[in-house]
């Protein structure tokens, strides 16, 4: 009996031992590879919208501090780049550069120079000089009246890329024709999404997104230990109901859309995006989403793809590497046109 009895004591307390062991390696594992943690804001307004940012980060103050400095990044870009604020930069730049040229800060400099490449890209389809265009939608927005094609016509004259003059070694911007303005509305919270997303980084965070009204860019990794993001994109058709799930990592995802903001003059629906060439509002798409590497990227080709229409905003998208789009057509709106490598931001 006694001979019997000794091994399984022997076992028991090898066991003890093991099991011990174990617990203090995973402690110690724990101790030294903290799970992240990850906050999410809610949503607060900004930009004419409402924003929400979450962040992952080692511990939750730091998580916190990053989704401060996104938002500080946001409003501050939001003072800078309002056309609606007579006290922004960009303003001020609309008062006087047709007189002589003008320093602008930094960021405004980069956002300037980058919208004219999308214009160049784009054969002129994205343009930020259309603000004397906008304005007059704008009014016909507030008086219920439809512009006149001379009121068009008048405003169209005013609107040209190559009349900007960018002067990169004295960071200046000078308009070369009178009536000149600038609107960033289509660029602007694509550049500012990627902005927030740099300043989350430098305050700690190793991952997050940044979503601005719809248009989000993530960076790094949920902390549930997932590889990617996963977005709903919303039905442009009805509130609420998410059309598509798609999976994003360091990329980003911009929509235009006439659903989202529009003009309605009599019984008829306009886009608040305008083509350059006819002064008039788009409408052969009713929502064009662009995935991309950056938020500045996926905003300002998502305006031009709208302007472009189905075709040519294919072919553009299809020539750019690492840029996809999905598309609806305002005659086929239950249709999800996808360019060739959408697939790959599909849940596997
Ligand atoms: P988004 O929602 O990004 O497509 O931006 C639309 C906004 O961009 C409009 O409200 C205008 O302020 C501005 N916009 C309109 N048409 C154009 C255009 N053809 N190119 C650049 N910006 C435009
Ligand atoms: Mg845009």
């Amino acid at each position: 009996m006694e001979t019997q009895k000794r091994p399984t004591v022997f076992a028991t307390r090898y066991l003890h031992f093991l099991i011990g062991a174990a617990i203090v390696a995973l402690l110690w594992w724990n101790y030294r590879h903290p799970r992240p943690v990850q906050l999410d804001s809610g949503y607060r307004p900004v930009m004419g919208t409402v924003a929400h940012i979450v962040a992952v980060a080692p511990d939750a103050p730091t998580a916190q501090r990053a989704i401060e400095a996104g938002f500080d990044t946001l409003e501050r870009l939001e003072k800078m780049m309002s056309d609606y604020d007579p006290n922004s930069e960009l303003s001020a730049l609309n008062r006087q550069a047709f007189e002589k040229p003008v320093a602008v800060s930094e960021e405004l400099f980069e956002v300037i120079s980058a919208a004219v490449e999308f214009s160049r890209l784009s054969e002129g389809a994205f343009d930020i000089t259309i603000a004397p265009v906008v304005q007059v939608w704008r009014r016909a927005k507030q008086t219920a009246v439809a512009p006149t094609e001379q009121e068009l016509a008048n405003a169209k004259a005013k609107v040209g890329w190559q009349h900007l003059r960018l002067d990169a070694a004295q960071r200046t911007v000078q308009f070369a024709q009178e009536g000149m303005a600038l609107d960033l509305g289509g660029i602007a919270k694509g550049y500012a999404a990627d902005k927030a997303v740099a300043a989350m980084r430098a305050a700690g965070a190793v991952g997050g997104l940044v979503d601005i009204g719809g248009d989000m860019t993530c960076f790094g990794k949920p902390a549930d230990g997932k590889s990617r993001w996963r977005i709903g994109l919303q039905d442009p058709t009805q509130d609420e109901q998410i059309l598509l799930r798609l999976e994003l990592e360091d990329h980003a995802i911009a929509t235009s859309g006439d659903y989202r903001r529009f003009v309605m003059l009599d019984g008829k629906r306009y886009s608040h995006i305008i083509n350059p060439a006819s002064a008039t509002s788009v409408s052969e798409l009713c929502s064009v989403s662009i995935i991309a590497p950056t938020g500045m990227q996926a905003d300002a080709l998502a305006t031009a793809v709208s302007v472009l229409g189905e075709q040519k905003g294919r072919e553009l998208v299809e020539k750019l590497p690492d840029v996809e789009a999905i598309l609806i057509r305002s005659d086929q709106p239950d249709a999800l046109i996808f360019t060739s490598g959408m697939s790959r931001y599909l849940p596997k």
